[in-house]
């Protein structure tokens, strides 16, 4: 080999280092810089990670906040549910509600100066006002305690019934009402008024938001001269239509005189069985005094058996006058064909009865008497 040749397979050699080198030089470059975009990624989705946990943390501590401020206030529902239901029968037990001390006082003007029935009246009238004015029970006997409750679906009855049950010893110890809940076997008084079927209860869903609680305290000197007939009832010559019905019903106030402290209210449910046409009676007396029956037969039926009544001659407290019934409710419920009951409720002068509607809170929204 020449000298000219050597050198110039060095000088080749050498170019081809240099573009070797050039080329490796430009693929680590590359590399580098996948390698950095890379990392630039992991870094940002840490990032974003990061931050979605943060997120994901702050909405668990939001809703956990939420719930204990849910949870928070539901102390304070019972309490004011208690409260509710305590003013409930404070109110009840001692404040006649407008509907019937409107209808005492127009009877108290109907009857005779200086007779035995303007006296007995007289003396209602005061006893209702003393009553509301010192805030103490209208009557010694304050009565079997009823309560009447409209609420939306999923309401917690059992919760409810633990709260008013309370409110009712209360009530109680306060004097709203008499011990006067007694074990029927042993005669035995020592619950406060909480015993079996005592208070009374009676649920009923409806398509209201809110909750509606009705209040009746039922005297036993009118509940002992309620009645039941089941037609046709031959000695009174009463057969199974409306005229029999009405024999049965002036038959019930004529044996109710001078007992039960009239004058009083009847609430009367045609049909049923035997227990179901004497619950439906007495939620008759849950309606207003002066409104009218929807179906006409029996809108006819209860004035004609308050007129009737008044001209008997019974009179208050059976004094003899012209104040026997204060009103008439009449209701109507299906029947079996071989049966046709009539439920008589008879309600006295002391007619307790009262309701609220209930707000978000369980606060007295509205009174309903
Ligand atoms: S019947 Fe009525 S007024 Fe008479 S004692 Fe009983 S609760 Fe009182």
């Amino acid at each position: 080999m020449t000298k000219k040749k050597a050198t110039k397979k060095k000088v080749a050699k050498k170019t081809a280092k240099k573009k070797t080198t050039k080329k490796t030089t430009k693929k680590v470059a590359v590399k580098k810089k996948a390698a950095k975009k890379a990392t630039k990624k992991k870094a940002v989705k840490k990032v974003a990670k990061k931050a979605t946990k943060k997120k994901v943390a702050k909405k668990v501590a939001k809703k956990a906040t939420k719930k204990t401020a849910k949870k928070k206030p539901s102390v304070d529902l019972k309490k004011q549910l208690h409260d509710s239901i305590l003013e409930l029968i404070r109110v009840t037990s001692t404040v006649i509600p407008d509907d019937v001390q409107k209808v005492i006082l127009e009877s108290l003007k109907k009857e005779k100066e200086g007779t035995s029935a303007e006296y007995a009246m007289k003396i209602i009238e005061a006893n209702i006002e003393l009553a509301k004015k010192k805030s103490q029970p209208m009557c010694q006997d304050t009565g079997t305690i009823l309560f009447f409750i409209e609420h939306p679906a999923g309401y917690h009855q059992n919760e409810f019934k633990k709260v008013v049950e309370k409110a009712v010893v209360e009530a109680t110890k306060k004097g709203y009402l008499r011990q006067n809940s007694v074990d029927t076997l042993t005669g035995a008084n020592n619950t406060m008024n909480i015993g079996l079927g005592h208070p009374s209860f009676h649920f009923h869903e409806h398509n209201k938001n809110t909750v509606e609680v009705k209040l009746m305290l039922k005297g036993g000197g009118c509940e002992n001269v309620g009645a039941q007939y089941a037609l046709p009832h031959t000695a009174l010559d009463a057969g199974r239509d409306l005229k029999g019905v009405r024999k049965v019903i002036l038959d019930a106030i004529v044996k109710a005189q001078g007992k039960g402290c009239g004058p009083g209210v009847l609430g009367v449910t045609i049909g049923g069985d035997r227990g179901a046409g004497f619950i439906d009676s007495k939620e008759q007396l849950l309606r207003k005094l002066d409104d009218s029956n929807s179906i006409p037969e029996l809108d006819a039926l209860e004035r004609d058996i308050v007129e009737t009544a008044n001209k008997l001659g019974i009179g208050p407290m059976g004094f003899g006058g012209k104040t026997t019934l204060l009103g008439c409710k009449i209701g109507v419920l299906n029947r079996l064909p071989a049966s046709y009951f009539v439920s008589v409720s008879y309600m006295c002068w002391a007619f307790r009865r009262q309701g609220v509607v209930l707000g978000a809170n369980n606060e007295i929204k509205k009174w309903l008497y």
